[in-house]
């Protein structure tokens, strides 16, 4: 079987019961055995034991289970699914430049094949809501911010893609070849329309559009003002990459006299409607800066060690109260991509950096849950399981031969291997039933993914 079919479970209720229930709502309440209803695409009822009668309800057996909120992914770059494996042993900025030529060969039918991979893994990871950082938009490319939308439309995920845009190339002293860049006027243009045709701000929006210039080494002061300029006159949230390495703040020290945090400052980018990826380099001042103007942080420990740009200072910025969530980053510079392999990275890397207490196994459940859904301004309706929020769920199973007799469900899923996922549901809908992504045909997904890759390196040498 070979084509798409999106899949509609649970026109009725549904019931989950007999699962470890970790709620990650305020109080961090869990149910040792409990229960939770879904009526259409919203939770009704949550708690200890067995569930209430529910006339009509599918019944699904969670015992063996951990039963969490969907995970939120909140950096990525999708695209890239197909270009993974390049520069393996490279710095940001080498990878970078070996990179934009193959990227600059990319199209709508490529960006379809390549985000339809990389969503249905990351659902199979136990993801439900994902951003996505689109930047690089080729000429005669076609549409391929629309080619993501479709593909996640297909998969089933909740997405909030980030039109992205560059405009300072080579020739003016930024980072990408001038053939992978925007005008100024192309980028502003391409961006409004994203917004005008897509954006959804409803409070069950499945899709909502943010505005996103790549990082400060390759888009212009003017681009970044403007962006700021036409989110906020929309309304939508602003993103962009953020003192990832060493070598970007030189970047900012030599060009505009200051850091990364202060340049935003400087281009009017810090509120809570801004969320930074990676911020890895950090002094006390920026940390503050960040607390107090409520913008928000996508921490993305895999890909800052794969590329080895440092680690981030996830801890401090938790305890100073910055909005932080967790992100898999683009598949170039995270060949993994599991949401759950980053809040256990998190855990790891915190402790390694800052001892033992650092970051409990709960708090990585947060970031990557409740924590995310604040970056993406969607706590009120998702990130944790509470009555009246969106039924965004993972049901893992932890009593297979991975999991079976570790003391803590949710030890289990933040320190042990990533765990078989029985079932999530987006919206109140199955996208992954027994470790399977069940709206798309994943072998032949497989098949076209590495069909794409080939042809595109084979494009670029
Ligand atoms: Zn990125």
């Amino acid at each position: 079987m070979s084509e798409s079919r999106p899949i509609v479970i649970g026109s009725g209720p549904i019931v989950i019961e007999g699962a470890y229930v970790a709620t990650v709502d305020a109080a961090r309440t869990e149910h040792t055995t409990g229960h939770v209803v879904v009526h259409g695409n919203r939770i009704t009822a949550v708690g200890a034991g067995p569930a209430p009668d529910v006339e009509g309800a599918e019944v699904i057996d969670g015992r063996g289970c951990l039963l969490t909120p969907g995970l939120v992914n909140t950096h990525h770059h999708l695209y890239q699914w197909i270009t993974r494996g390049l520069a393996a042993d490279s710095t940001l900025f080498e990878w970078l430049q070996t990179l934009y030529p193959v990227w600059a060969g990319i199209d709508e039918d490529s960006v379809r094949t390549a985000a339809t991979g990389g969503l249905a893994w990351l659902a199979k990871h136990g993801c439900t809501l994902t951003t996505d950082h689109h930047y690089v938009v080729p000429r005669d490319g076609g549409d391929v911010f629309a080619a993501e939308i479709d593909a996640a439309r297909v998969v089933g995920l909740r997405f909030h893609p980030t039109r992205g845009s560059m405009d300072l190339g080579r020739s003016s002293g930024g980072l990408p070849p001038d053939s992978v860049v925007e005008t100024l006027d192309g980028a502003l243009t391409g961006t409004a329309d994203a917004i005008a045709r897509w954006h959804d701000d409803s409070p069950d929006s499945m899709l909502r559009i943010g505005v996103a210039p790549c990082s400060p080494f390759s888009v212009t002061t003017e681009l970044l003002r403007e962006s700021a300029a036409l989110a906020r006159e929309s309304g939508v949230l602003l993103h962009t990459h953020l003192a990832e390495t060493l070598d970007e703040e030189q970047f900012c020290l030599d060009r505009f006299g200051c850091t990364p945090v202060e340049y935003m400052r400087e281009v009017g980018w810090l509120g809570d409607d801004v969320w930074f990826a990676h911020a890895v380099h950090l002094d006390d001042a920026a940390v503050e800066t960040m607390a107090s103007t409520g913008t928000g942080a996508a921490h993305c420990p895999t890909s800052n060690a794969r590329l080895g740009a440092g680690i981030a200072r996830a801890a401090d910025l938790h305890a100073a109260g910055v909005r932080l969530g967790l992100g898999v980053d683009g598949a170039a510079s995270n060949e993994a991509c599991s949401m759950i392999e980053e809040a256990r990275h998190a855990t790891l890397f915190a402790r390694a950096r800052g001892g033992p207490d650092a970051m409990s196994v709960r708090t990585a459940l947060e970031l990557a849950t409740i924590g995310g859904a604040r970056v993406l301004g969607r706590d009120g309706d998702l990130g944790s399981i509470e009555p009246g929020k969106l039924a965004d769920l993972a049901l893992w199973r932890v009593d297979a031969l991975g999991h079976a007799g570790i003391t803590d469900p949710v030890a289990a899923l933040v320190l042990g291997a990533t765990p078989p996922l029985e079932r999530l549901f987006v919206d109140g809908r199955v996208v992954v039933e027994s470790g399977r992504t069940v709206t798309v045909d994943e072998e032949s997904v497989a098949r076209e993914v590495a069909r794409a890759h080939d042809a595109l390196v084979a494009g670029a040498g």
